[in-house]
């Protein structure tokens, strides 16, 4: 038995020169000294790339940007995976926003996690309404009244008092599917389709309010956490990101009990965050894609999944160029998560991946790779296509107009 520890020396530089004695390492014929040639911990691996290649500066993006996926207000309290509380943690200030949002071409953002009840009404006087046209917040469900016997109606109406306050969607975070149970933390996990949820899902539709869902997540995460798993060090920092094991459903049954609702409830409009939550797999994304016209996607935290497909991509791009949204998973401070802090740089790797041909570039401002060892090449997006993706297709969504 090898343990974690042991198997990270010897990975990176020293597993190639180990197995191939007398090369490299090697003096005067004589095989390597164990003690000279200690391997390196992956986790103190920074290489520097040698390669010389062309580098642009995407300053602001070529055209107004509308960010539908970020999260400027978040939950004040949460038990193992579900938020209990309507109270909001505030993560930015307006004023701090927006001198990022203007210094790189934001027109506003949206902010999915606003909550519901009082905590909703507030988040939306404090943004939406003191900055007409710069913020839209979503509203989320009440999993705190789960366990009341007529919640199909309760959410229904709190979805109606949503839009009333102002509300322009709802936000379905990964709680549905791997965290919410029969007994809000206890108990059997609540499924996707589970036709309780069938009246939030209708009033959405009959009141316009697209809905922003999450289901599942990389589906690394649903592999064992070894050698073999190309997110290793991302799982090894936050091991309750895994859902191997346990009674986790797999990826495919969570994306079958989604594409069930989507096919339930035609009439309502769904927007899969993180490139369908399937980047890895772009052929299956655009297969659900031509059967489900109810669907569209936003690219959010996913850039390097679509930035080492480049040319698949954008293909991608090309066909899906009405039904592919802007967005990013923006998090004030979220500074333990690169691929998602909200910054100048991080806007500016984005605008570089969509309208640049640059080769071999980080996906996220941060030292290591985040979510996997490797970096992207950018798509280099025609003007149609980026107007689209930028803004249009958000913005008609969200029933926004210029
Ligand atoms: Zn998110």
């Amino acid at each position: 038995m090898v343990n974690r520890r042991q198997w990270l020396y010897g990975v990176g530089l020293m597993a190639g020169a180990a197995a191939q004695p007398g090369i490299g390492f090697a003096k005067d014929n004589q095989a390597p000294q164990p003690s000279e040639h200690r391997g390196l911990d992956l986790s103190e691996f920074e290489p520097k790339s040698m390669l010389q290649v062309h580098e642009s500066r995407v300053e602001r993006a070529r055209f107004p940007v509308l960010d539908f996926h970020t999260h400027i207000t978040t939950s004040a309290k949460s038990e193992k995976g579900v938020d209990l509380a309507a109270e909001r943690k505030y993560l930015g200030t307006p004023e701090e926003l927006l001198a990022v949002m203007d210094r790189r071409n934001i027109r506003a953002m949206v902010n999915l996690t606003g909550g519901y009840e009082k905590s909703l009404g507030e988040v939306i006087g404090k943004y939406d309404r003191a900055f007409p046209g710069r913020f839209y917040t979503f509203a989320e469900p009440c999993y705190e009244r789960w366990k009341e016997p007529n919640y199909p109606q309760l959410q229904a109406q709190a979805i109606e008092q949503a839009h009333r306050q102002g509300a322009r969607g709802l936000k379905i975070l990964k709680t549905l599917g791997l965290y919410l149970r029969e007994n809000i933390t206890s108990g059997e996990l609540v499924k996707v389709d589970d036709p309780r949820f069938d009246p939030m899902w209708d009033a959405c539709g009959q009141l316009k309010m697209p809905v922003a869902i999450h289901v599942s997540d990389p589906v690394a995460f649903f592999a064992p956490t070894d050698r073999y798993n190309e997110r290793y060090e991302e799982l090894n920092n936050h091991p309750d990101w895994s859902f191997y094991g346990g009674d986790f459903p797999s990826n495919a049954e969570l994306l079958a009990a989604r594409n069930r609702v989507f096919t339930r409830h035609p009439k309502t409009q769904f927007v899969v965050l993180h490139v369908g939550n399937f980047g890895e797999n772009l052929a299956n994304v655009a297969e659900n894609l031509d059967r489900y016209s109810n669907m569209t996607v936003d690219i959010a935290a996913r850039i390097g999944e679509l930035g080492r497909q480049p040319r698949t991509a954008r293909k991608f791009f090309e066909k899906y160029q009405d039904r592919i949204l802007f967005g990013t998973d923006a998090t004030p401070h979220g500074d333990e998560v690169p691929q998602q802090v909200f910054n100048d740089q991080l806007y500016q790797i984005y605008y570089r991946f969509l309208e640049t041909d640059d080769e071999y570039f980080d996906y996220a401002p941060a030292k290591i790779p985040p979510q996997g060892r490797w970096r992207i090449y950018g798509v280099n997006l025609p003007e149609t296509i980026l107007r689209k993706v930028y803004f249009e297709n958000a913005a008609r969504q969200l029933g926004v107009t210029g």
